[in-house]
């Protein structure tokens, strides 16, 4: 059971953040420009395999510089009262075309609970830590959500469980630093926007994972933002 410590110094991490970034974007660059002129020199046609490949790398660098906006976008938080259920269900609607294409079913046991949040930004939580949950199960599987309503601490639960890839010790040490990905075209940042986002709501975050099983998130969130 790992439990992700937040930066509790942003500025910090940000200025590590930007530093990492020119790093990660550099390399793409320097391949498509390699490319763009050898293929000047030759004054010839890439093949298209090549083509494919400067769109990947100059996809991946858009994916770096968004989501590197939006680590950087410390909006303060806007909260109001809703219901948390209605904001999964939510987001499993706006998933379930992807889903159905990806051979994921996905399940729900959620309480009927109503929390004071910031909707955008739980959402976006759920959003990261949906999209990682598939991307676990390349060939299919299941992904289940689960709300659980208040504690006595006044904390709401929510577990994000797929039976997926799962992680070894050494990778479920390292999620969350920032660019730290396994993927092919991953950027390593959303897992750091995701405990950024928490630890601006005094939340905290807890991962278990078996290599080959799956891996279950668990977001506890306090019931009710700013008190
Ligand atoms: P990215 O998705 O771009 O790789 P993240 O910060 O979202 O970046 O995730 C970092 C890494 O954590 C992933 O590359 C993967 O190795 C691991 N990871 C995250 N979620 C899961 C999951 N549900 N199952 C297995 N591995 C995961
Ligand atoms: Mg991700």
């Amino acid at each position: 059971l790992a439990e992700l410590e937040g930066n509790t110094d942003m500025g910090n991490m940000m200025r590590e953040v930007a530093a990492g970034l020119a790093h990660e974007i550099k390399n793409p660059l320097t391949t498509v420009r390699g490319f763009l002129q050898m293929a000047a020199v030759d004054g010839e046609q890439l093949p298209e395999a090549h083509y494919n490949l400067l769109v990947k790398e100059l996809d991946r660098t858009l994916e770096l510089v968004n989501q590197f906006r939006d680590l950087n976008r410390s909006e303060s938080l806007t909260y109001y009262e809703l219901r948390a259920d209605y904001l999964v269900n939510e987001m499993v609607s706006l998933l379930t075309g992807e889903a159905k294409s990806k051979n994921v079913s996905i399940s729900t046991d959620l309480a009927e609970v109503t929390v004071c949040w910031d909707e955008k930004k739980v959402k976006q939580i759920l959003l990261n830590l949906m999209r990682n949950a598939f991307e676990a199960m390349p060939d299919g599987g299941d992904l289940s959500l689960k709300l659980q309503g208040s504690t006595t601490k006044g904390s709401v639960k929510i577990e994000v469980a797929d039976n997926g890839t799962g992680m070894d010790s050494e990778t479920l040490e390292t999620i969350g630093r920032p660019f730290f990905t396994t993927k092919e075209g991953g950027t390593g940042l959303g897992l750091t926007l995701t405990k950024n986002l928490i630890n601006q709501m005094n939340g905290y975050m807890e991962v278990t994972s078996r290599p080959g099983l799956g891996t279950v998130f668990t977001v506890v969130l306090p019931e009710r933002l700013g008190g």
